[in-house]
C-alpha cells in the first residue's frame, strides 16, 4: 500500500494535499503535525479525510496525538525517545493503533543494534516497528532488508538516503504494511514521488468467489497492469461461505490493496466491511473492496460497468426509457445506477414483490409487448440464453415485430457472447451489445477506484473477449497471416482434429461470385476484391460458426474486418520467414500480389511484410512461427496454444 507524507504549515493546504493524494490512489497518509504552523488545526484536518490517517509530532508535546486519535486518527507514530505512555493508553482504548519508531540520518547500525531496537519497541507495546536508519553502501541496504527474516508483519524496515531507495521497494515485497511517499514535497531523501511509487509498488488484488475458476477476472486485470507498465498482481481466491468472515477480517492486516467480490458473497460481505459507499449500499450488494490500510471499503461498479456499455454505443441514457428484465443482483445495479443518470427505469420481473424492492415502474411479462413499443432500451438481467441453456430466450421473437426500430437490445449474459435474444435481435434490425462490455466495465470501474488511475479498458475488453472465447469450447478459430504461412493446409489438419467445419475465405468468395481470385483481381480490381473478403468476413465470422477459418493475407487490413475475427474468434497469427515464403510458393503462381520475377520476390515480401507486421500482430491473440515445421507440427503447436 502507499502511504503519502503530508509535511504543510497550512491547514487548508494539507487538506487540498490529502484530497489529492486520494485522487491518485494513496491508501493511506502520514500527517505530520511538526509541520503545521497552527496546532489547533490538527482535529479538523483529521476529520476532513477521505483516507486513514497516521498522526506523526517528530518535536515535543506528544500530547498533540491525543487530539488526533480524538478526531479519529487511525495510527499514531511516535519516535522511541518520545514515548509517550499517556497516549499508548489513550490509543489502545479506542482503536487506534501505534507505530513506534526509530530513525538515524546517518548510518546504519549493526543488525545486532537493530534487532535491539527492535526488542525494545516490541517491549513498548508497538502494534508496527518503524526503522530506518541512513544507507550508504550496498552492504548497508542488505542489512536493513534482512531484518524481515523471520520475522512477523509487524515491521516496517526500510532505509533513507538515495542508495537506499531500492530498499523502500524490496521492504513492500518483504512485506512491510504500506511504502511512505511524498505527493509535491520529498520530507525523507530517496522517498518516491506518489506518482511514482503507484507504478513500480507491487500491488495484489484478488477476487473471491466459490466457484471461482471460471472467472475472466484475472485476465482482464493482469492485462490491464501489463499494459499499463504496473507491478501488480490479481489473483482467483476460493473462498466458501463459512469462511467469508475469516477472510475479510484477515484481510485487514493483509497486503492485498483491495480485490473484487462475486457469487456466492456479494450481499453477505455487507456484514463484514467497515464500510459502505452510497450507491452499492442502494443496490444492496459489493463487487469491489477497497483496503484502505486496514479499513475496508465496499462499492459495486457492474452499474457503471453496463452504463459505460452502453454509453459508448448510444451516448448518455439520461430521459431514455429502460425495460430491465429480471430483479437479481445484476438488475438492481443497473437499475440503481441508470436511474441516478436520468433514465426512467421499467422492471419486469417474474416476482413483482422483488421488482417492487427496485422500483414501482413494474410490469408483468404478459406485458412486455406493449412495453416494448415504448422503450429505448431493453436489458436482459435474467440468466436466460446463458450456457448451456443457449436456446432460451426472455422474450418471444415475435415481439420485435412493430416496436421501435431505434430501440438498442443489450444481453448482460456473456457466456454465449451471441445469446439467442442477441441474434433474433439483431435478424430483427435492431442494433444489439453483448454482455462482456459490462464485464470489462465494471473491471475498469474497480481498477479506478483502487489506484485513482485510469485503466486501460480496450486492453481489458482484450483480456477478457480472449478468456471467454477460450472458454467456449466450441469457438471459431481464425488462421491469419501472409500467403504462403499455411493457413489452408494447417487449417484442415485442425478442423479434422478439432472435429469443427473449414472455412476458407477465399474458396467462399471464389463460390460465391464463380471466378477464381486472380480473375476477380485482374477483371474487377483489389478493391472490389476486398469488399467481396469484407463481406465473407461478416458472414462467417458471426459467434456461432463453430470453424477453422483461414483467412486471405490481406483480410486483416481492414480495420472492420479485423475487429470483427477477433471479437467472434481465437485467432492465430502463423508467420515465416520470406525465404520460407519464397521456397513454399515457388510452384504456385496463382497469387494475385507475386506475378514478379523470382529475384525480386524476397525483397518484395520483405516489404510488405514490414507493412504489415503491426497489424498482423495487433489483430491475434497468439503467433505461431511456422520455419522449419511440418503442417502437422504446425497445427500441434496451436493446439498446445489454444489449450486444445
Ligand atoms: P440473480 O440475482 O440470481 O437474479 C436473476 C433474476 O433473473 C431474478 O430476478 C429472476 O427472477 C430472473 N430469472 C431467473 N430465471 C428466470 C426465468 N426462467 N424466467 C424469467 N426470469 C428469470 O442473478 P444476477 O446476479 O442478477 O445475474 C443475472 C445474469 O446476469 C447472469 O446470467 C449473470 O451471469 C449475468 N451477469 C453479467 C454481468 C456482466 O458483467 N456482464 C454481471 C453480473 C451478472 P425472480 O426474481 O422472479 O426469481
Amino acid at each position: 500500500m502507499l502511504c503519502t507524507v503530508i509535511a504543510k504549515q497550512k491547514a487548508d493546504d494539507a487538506i487540498q494535499a490529502i484530497k489529492e493524494a486520494a485522487e491518485l490512489g494513496a491508501d493511506i497518509i502520514e500527517l505530520r503535525i511538526d509541520f503545521l504552523s497552527d496546532k489547533g488545526e490538527v482535529k479538523r484536518i483529521i476529520s476532513s479525510s477521505p483516507l486513514p490517517v497516521i498522526a506523526t509530532n517528530r518535536e515535543g508535546n506528544q500530547s498533540l496525538l491525543t487530539d488526533a486519535i480524538k478526531a479519529g486518527a487511525k495510527y499514531v507514530d511516535m519516535d522511541m525517545n518520545e514515548i509517550d505512555k499517556m497516549v499508548i493508553e489513550v490509543a489502545r482504548k479506542v482503536g487506534c493503533k501505534v507505530i513506534l519508531s526509530y530513525h538515524n540520518i546517518h548510518e546504519m547500525p549493526s543488525i545486532g543494534k537493530l534487532t535491539e531496537i527492535y526488542n525494545k519497541l516490541k517491549a513498548s507495546k508497538a502494534d508496527l516497528i518503524k526503522i530506518v536508519p541512513t544507507s550508504n553502501s550496498k552492504i548497508d541496504n542488505a542489512t536493513i532488508l534482512s531484518m524481515y527474516d523471520g520475522m512477523q508483519n509487524n515491521l516496517i524496515a526500510f532505509a533513507m538516503g538515495e542508495i537506499g531507495k531500492p530498499t523502500r521497494l524490496k521492504a513492500v515485497e518483504k512485506g512491510a504494511r504500506w511504502m511512505y511517499c511524498a505527493t509535491d514535497r520529498k520530507v525523507a531523501p530517496g522517498q518516491y514521488s506518489l506518482e511514482e511509487a503507484r507504478k513500480v509498488i507491487k500491488r495484489r488484488y484478488f477476487i473471491i468467489g466459490d466457484p471461482i475458476g471460471h472467472s475472466v477476472s484475472p485476465q482482464m486485470h493482469n492485462s490491464n497492469f501489463s499494459s499499463l507498465g504496473l507491478n501488480s498482481t490479481y489473483e482467483a481466491i476460493k473462498v466458501a461461505k463459512e469462511d467469508l468472515k475469516k477472510f475479510v477480517a484477515d484481510l485487514r492486516n493483509s497486503n492485498y490493496s483491495g480485490g473484487n467480490v462475486t457469487i456466492p458473497h456479494k450481499i453477505e460481505i455487507r456484514k463484514y466491511v467497515d464500510e459502505i459507499d452510497p450507491l452499492a449500499k442502494e443496490i444492496g450488494s459489493i463487487n469491489t473492496v477497497k483496503n484502505f490500510a486496514g479499513k475496508l471499503v465496499g462499492y459495486n461498479t457492474d452499474g457503471y460497468g453496463a452504463l459505460l456499455s452502453l454509453e459508448e454505443a448510444i451516448g448518455k441514457v439520461d430521459g431514455k426509457e429502460i425495460a430491465i428484465l429480471g430483479a437479481g443482483g445484476a438488475a438492481r445495479a443497473i437499475a440503481f445506477t441508470f436511474e441516478k443518470h436520468g433514465a426512467k427505469v421499467t422492471i419486469v420481473n417474474r416476482d413483482a414483490k422483488k421488482a417492487k424492492e427496485i422500483t414501482n415502474n413494474i410490469a408483468e411479462y404478459s406485458k412486455l409487448a406493449e412495453v416494448m413499443r415504448r422503450i429505448d432500451i431493453l436489458i436482459n438481467c435474467t440468466p436466460l440464453g446463458m450456457s448451456p441453456k443457449i436456446d432460451e430466450s426472455p422474450v418471444p421473437k415475435e415481439y420485435f415485430k412493430g416496436t421501435n426500430k431505434n430501440m438498442v437490445v443489450f444481453d448482460i449474459v456473456y457466456n454465449p457472447l451471441m445469446t439467442k435474444l442477441l441474434k433474433e435481435a439483431k435478424e430483427a434490425g435492431f442494433k444489439v451489445i453483448t454482455g462482456e462490455k459490462m464485464l470489462a466495465y465494471q473491471a475498469s470501474g474497480s481498477f479506478e477506484i483502487w489506484t485513482g488511475m485510469k485503466a486501460d479498458a480496450k486492453t481489458m475488453l482484450e483480456g477478457a473477449r480472449t478468456k471467454l472465447n477460450e472458454k467456449e469450447g466450441n469457438s471459431t478459430i481464425a488462421l491469419i497471416g501472409f500467403m504462403g504461412t499455411g493457413k489452408t493446409t494447417i487449417g484442415s489438419i485442425l478442423a479434422q482434429r478439432l472435429n469443427k467445419k473449414l472455412i476458407d475465405i477465399d474458396k467462399e468468395i471464389e463460390n460465391e461470385v464463380g471466378k477464381e481470385i486472380d480473375r476477380i483481381f485482374e477483371e474487377d480490381g483489389e478493391s472490389h476484391f476486398r469488399l467481396l473478403e469484407k463481406k465473407a468476413v461478416m458472414k462467417h465470422f458471426n459467434g456461432n460458426s463453430n470453424a477453422v477459418v483461414s483467412c486471405g493475407g490481406g483480410t486483416v487490413l481492414d480495420m472492420e474486418s479485423s475487429l470483427k475475427i477477433k471479437e467472434c474468434s481465437r485467432v492465430v497469427l502463423l508467420r515465416a520467414k520470406p525465404e520460407t515464403i519464397v521456397e513454399r510458393l515457388k510452384d504456385n503462381l496463382s497469387r494475385p500480389l507475386l506475378h514478379i520475377s523470382s529475384e525480386e520476390k524476397i525483397e518484395r515480401i520483405k516489404k510488405i511484410l514490414k507493412h504489415r507486421k503491426a497489424i498482423y500482430e495487433m489483430s491475434a491473440n497468439y503467433v505461431v512461427d511456422t520455419d522449419g515445421l511440418t503442417p502437422g507440427q504446425v497445427a500441434d503447436k496451436i493446439m498446445e496454444k489454444l489449450g486444445n
